[in-house]
């Protein structure tokens, strides 16, 4: 594949940029945990992009992935240092504009969502898109249940394999450590109230203890597959 057909769009130049399909990654820049890099959501949201962009290509639609955005919505994460949250009402805002500029030279753009943060900023901002008749649509990286439990809620088993795989370099293997790990369900109003470090004084939901390359890889391959299924034959998501 030349640059001018590259999947990345950051690799082409303003002649060779248009496209069928625009894959949006988004990240976040936020504690998770003490072993694993700020950077997590915006890395594990880029390989599923990159993944999506490969299989559209292959599916005979020109396709291209966009740069992480690698801020989102982290208020939570807040009392963690190293955390930097543009909060809902900005992602938002950012997001719209992000799919009108896009929209002047790609007819279709899907946001790949990383952080579970960004949801309420995803949906609200792909609404108001739909409504300016754009064809956009979102997808999120959403791994499947582990031996049937569901997946840690944050810098657990999940998303440790998950890094272990994509980048095995910045998981401090000899900080992993269990944090929280009463159901979501039962610590949410905590939570809510007094933020993850209210829940979790190492910033992990979930215990890490098991994950592995291997499982990150098989994860992220039905992660994909998952996504994928979602935009049959390039039909709006
Ligand atoms: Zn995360």
């Amino acid at each position: 594949m030349s640059a001018d057909s590259s999947a990345t769009l950051a690799e082409r130049t303003w002649q060779t940029s248009r496209c069928q399909v625009l894959f949006v990654p988004l990240g976040s820049t936020e504690q998770h945990g003490p072993h694993l890099p700020l950077g997590t959501d915006a890395t594990v949201a880029q390989a599923v992009a990159r993944d999506l962009t490969a299989r559209s290509i292959r599916a005979g639609s020109d396709a291209a992935a966009a740069p992480v955005l690698g801020y989102g919505a982290s208020g939570e994460h807040e009392a963690f240092a190293g955390t930097i949250s543009i909060g809902t009402a900005v992602l938002t805002t950012v997001l719209v504009e992000i799919g009108r500029s896009a929209g002047r030279w790609a007819p279709r753009l899907v946001f790949v969502n990383g952080h579970g943060g960004n949801v309420d900023a995803v949906r609200a901002a792909v609404r108001i898109l739909r409504d300016e008749s754009r064809d956009v649509g979102w997808l999120a990286c959403a791994a499947p249940p582990l031996d049937d439990v569901a997946p840690d809620a944050h810098a657990g088993r999940t998303e440790t394999s998950l890094m272990l795989h994509l980048a095995p370099g910045l998981v401090r293997t000899s900080r992993v450590a269990a944090g929280q790990t009463r159901p979501l369900r039962e610590i949410l109003p905590d939570l809510q109230r007094a933020g993850l470090a209210g829940v979790s004084a190492n910033g992990v939901l979930g215990d890490p203890a098991g994950a592995s390359a291997d499982e990150g890889a098989m994860l992220l391959t039905a992660m994909c597959d998952r996504a994928w299924s979602r935009m049959p034959a390039g039909d709006p998501v």
